[in-house]
């Protein structure tokens, strides 16, 4: 898929797409509201309490990586399993792409990995001649498109039911209803046949368990479990943070992940495997590869960023963010949409390309209250826009004029005065229906997609003098 290099043409072009919009709105407004029920079921305090224990052990395992890679590399090594710590994501493609040369793979079947996307591994599977198949619904739907990710956990949200017809009728050849029960009952037909001809199974990893070497894969569909028991030849990708020390932690972070993801109280399979299958199991790899990806991510341990490798990828900050709400997922450019994108991008691919994603937020804080884990993403996406102007070493220079006037001005309580006083008494011919309609650019188009209430007739500092004067009368 390609993606224009300006993200402000980006989000003109999805601004420009209502379909997309609606199934947005629709798909986040859904989520937030299955999250909200199910909170209300455990008890704000007792989800608190919940968070406050998870940001713990997030905390406590970023700060002892090191320790936990190796305690988990030992485990899977002791297990029979075999692991590559790619330091960049070509070592990662290498790894796999020869590993698929050598077992003379025809068929790889995935389960969904965001790890995967960052690293574009299908693109250079295929250029193998190996056939790639995506077994997640969502992400099936979106190989069919060609088309990367809009969102964490739903990758296909910005598709509607039609749209989805329309793809699986070029597969089919036939035309299928839009009913949501056949289109699913159409991609598991087709899919269930790719998994019995399975050279190698690809699988992301929500956590691995650093003290047993277990690998924890959470779906709805139950296609990661299947990948699991029958490919021959099991490959895991995971980005090195995503390790918890027990399975006592697992319990803590499965509960908090379905909930925050789509409010279920847990994922409908919760797969743990330990690698390659012993001489009395009937299922399970021959031969097990773990990978494990830094790609950048080791740069930010010890800096202010540090705390975003807490993310458990559950999307939450995505439902809550009216940016991302309006925008869709394919806007922000890359891999990770969301404020969690807007975070990851910059500081992954670099704040000269993705820097200006640190402006892609209200810094309305919802992004931070919706995260599980407490990452303060509004603080980081602040400090991201510090780093872009310190880069640049400049500000625009409108922008310049504008904080330099606008700070003269609340600096002195007789220019605020004056400035708000003439403010209200010349906003007449831009005000309709009691709104600010019309100004000039960069204002005209920011009111394109948004409210902005005229100045009112009486201001709270010129209101309070009369209410306290009433109150002492
Ligand atoms: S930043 Fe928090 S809310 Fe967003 S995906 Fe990560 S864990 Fe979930």
């Amino acid at each position: 898929m390609h993606f224009e290099p300006s993200f402000q043409k980006r989000y003109h072009k999805a601004l420009s797409d209502p379909a997309m919009i609606k199934a947005v709105k629709n798909g986040t407004g859904r989520l937030r509201g299955q999250r909200a029920a199910s909170i209300e079921a455990v008890g704000p305090e007792r989800w608190m309490a919940f968070r406050d224990r998870a940001e713990a052990i997030r905390l406590h395992v970023i700060q002892h990586l090191d320790q936990y890679l190796e305690q988990l590399v030992d485990n899977v090594l002791k297990k029979g399993g075999h692991v590559c710590l790619a330091r960049t994501g070509e070592e990662a493609v290498q790894y796999i792409t020869s590993l698929a040369q050598k077992k003379n793979a025809k068929s790889i079947i995935k389960s969904k990995s965001m790890v995967s996307e960052e690293i574009h591994l299908n693109h250079q599977l295929e250029k193998l001649g190996c056939e790639v198949i995506e077994s997640d619904l969502g992400e099936y739907i979106i190989q069919l498109a060609g088309e990367t990710p809009s969102h964490i956990i739903a990758p296909a949200m910005h598709k509607n039911r039609n749209q989805v017809a329309d793809l699986f009728n070029a597969v089919s050849k036939k035309k299928l209803s839009t009913e949501i029960a056949d289109l699913c009952g159409f991609a598991r037909e087709h899919l269930r046949e790719k998994f019995l001809g399975i050279d190698i199974g690809i699988t992301g990893c929500n956590f691995a368990i650093a003290d047993s070497g277990a690998i924890t894969i959470c779906t709805n569909e139950g296609n990661a479990r299947i990948i699991s028991a029958l490919s021959p030849t099991l490959v895991t990708i995971m980005g090195m943070e995503r390790i918890l020390p027990s399975i006592e932690d697992l319990a803590v972070m499965l509960s908090l992940l379905a909930r925050s993801a789509t409010g279920q109280k847990l994922t409908v399979y919760n797969t743990l495997s330990t690698g390659v299958r012993d001489e009395n199991e009937l299922d399970g790899p021959q031969e097990f590869h773990l990978v494990i990806v830094d790609n950048g991510r080791s740069k930010l341990l010890g800096t202010k960023y540090e705390k975003v490798l807490n993310c458990i990828r559950c999307g939450s900050c995505l439902n809550a963010c009216p940016v991302y709400r309006n925008i869709g997922g394919h806007a922000y450019g890359w891999v990770y949409p969301g404020p969690i994108g807007a975070v990851l991008s910059p500081l992954f691919q670099g704040i000269d390309k993705f820097g200006e994603l640190a402006y892609a937020t209200t810094l309305c804080g919802a992004c931070c209250f919706a995260c599980p884990v407490k990452i303060p993403l509004h603080d980081m996406l602040y400090a991201l826009r510090n780093d872009k102007v310190e880069l640049e070493n400049k500000g625009e220079l409108a922008e310049n004029i504008a904080y330099k006037g606008w700070s003269a001005t609340f600096a002195s309580m007789s220019r605020y005065r004056f400035s708000v006083r003439m403010a209200r008494r010349f906003q007449f011919p831009l005000v309709k229906a009691g709104k600010i309609a019309y100004g000039p650019p960069p204002i005209s188009d920011w009111l394109k997609h948004r409210d902005m209430p005229a100045l009112s007739d009486k201001f709270f500092h010129e209101i309070w003098p009369e209410l306290n004067k009433d109150r002492k009368e």
